[in-house]
């Protein structure tokens, strides 16, 4: 094995120092050390340089275990910002992201029935009046879309709603507007945004968050990292047949999980535009709301066994649009998980609702491009 550098070596430690804080409100240098298994002494130095930087900052008393009480450290939120970028359905919307997810400003546009290069310029277009708010440094782009992606390379290899064959996004704004960008798969973007932001998550977890919207997907994260598989797909559940000879899916296949228990799948069913009038009716009751949503639920239910069954991880949170309908879709979902994985195994699985709504893909691929590479917080560049 060849020898680390001194350089790599301070890098990888302040790598590791800057993700621990990121993952936490606030922490303590003791706490830091403890977590990342390196000395006392050399978190001070590390954290030194990121108060110099101007990225972290002290925040006041932690409570104290005998001693003194320990100072507590957090980053600064509005150091830097991010653009995340969220490629739904029928509606795309860009935001700028501080370095606490917290978002500063939104651009929204209706999208519906666009094809692929008009796709593309509603993406520009939000772009670019981000980059006229006067919020800086902008230190990247997270784009989260459905669909196949090949993040390494920032290509989208195919999404089939607006029609995107082998889209070179990243590299095409990259040029456009001078600052790396990082394309993901929406759903493992909203699985990092709930992993970083939707609450108490260990930095060390193991986590399944599934999307439930126009499609369905999973993002897989093991050991607080995202799992991509070999080909990038990895959680795409939703294109996984579940009914023989069932409806025909936009994919081509028939009976794909989408096709049963996706809010695409419910609104054809109700023959109805909106998932507001579904809800109100499923709520009140009625037959054929509750006959439809519930079926929904139960298919998804048996997808969320196949990962129990695949994976074992104990955590799997519920995000996307069909979670409005509530606690009583829940309950379908996560009996139709247990009744069809080992009892032992699912009765060990937490399933709960996400926190962070539509946000969680905008946050989570803003934040992936910072925790998959923070010398961008350092690029003179941008700054
Ligand atoms: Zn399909």
């Amino acid at each position: 094995m060849k020898k680390a550098t001194h350089q790599q070596t301070k890098q990888h430690n302040r790598d590791l120092v800057l993700r621990t804080i990121f993952l936490q409100e606030s922490i303590s240098r003791a706490d830091i050390a403890r977590l990342t298994n390196l000395t006392r002494t050399t978190v001070s130095d590390v954290v030194a340089g990121l108060i110099a930087e101007g990225l972290v900052c002290e925040v006041g008393h932690g409570a104290s275990i005998g001693g003194k009480s320990p100072i507590l450290l957090s980053v600064i939120a509005d150091a830097r910002y991010v653009v995340g970028l969220n490629l739904a359905q029928d509606k795309f919307i860009g935001a700028l992201v501080n370095l606490k997810g917290e978002i500063k400003e939104t651009i929204e546009l209706d999208v519906h029935e666009s094809d692929g290069e008009k796709g593309l310029q509603f993406a520009y277009q939000i772009m670019d009046q981000l980059f006229k708010k006067k919020l800086k440094p902008i230190i990247g782009i997270g784009i989260g879309t459905p669909g196949l992606v090949n993040t390494r390379e920032g290509v989208v290899l195919n999404a089939v709603n607006l029609d995107w064959q082998d889209l070179p996004l990243g590299a095409l704004l990259e040029k456009k507007y001078k600052v790396p960008v990082s394309v993901l798969n929406d759903s493992q973007a909203a699985a990092i945004g709930e992993f970083v932001y939707g609450g108490d998550h260990r930095p060390d977890e193991n986590l399944i968050v599934v999307n439930a919207r126009y499609g369905i997907g999973a993002g897989i994260l093991i050991n607080g990292r995202l799992f991509q598989g070999d080909g990038g797909g990895a959680g795409e559940i939703g294109h996984v047949v579940v009914q023989e000879n069932g409806e025909t899916c936009r994919c081509g296949k028939r009976g794909c999980l989408e096709t049963v228990a996706s809010v695409r799948a419910v609104l054809r069913q109700m023959n109805a535009d909106s998932l507001e009038a579904v809800s109100e009716a499923f709520l009140a009751g009625e037959a054929r709301a509750v006959d439809i949503v519930t079926k929904a639920a139960h298919f998804l239910g048996v997808s969320l066994a196949n990962l129990i069954g695949t994976l074992n991880i104990q955590k799997i949170v519920l995000t996307g649009d069909m979670t409005r309908f509530g606690h009583v879709w829940l309950s379908e979902v996560e009996a139709s998980m247990r009744a069809a994985a080992l009892t032992r195994m699912s009765g060990a699985t937490k399933l709960e609702l996400g926190k962070l709504d539509y946000r969680a893909c905008i946050l989570g691929a803003a934040a992936f491009l910072l925790l998959d590479d923070y010398s961008l917080l350092f690029n003179e560049e941008n700054l």
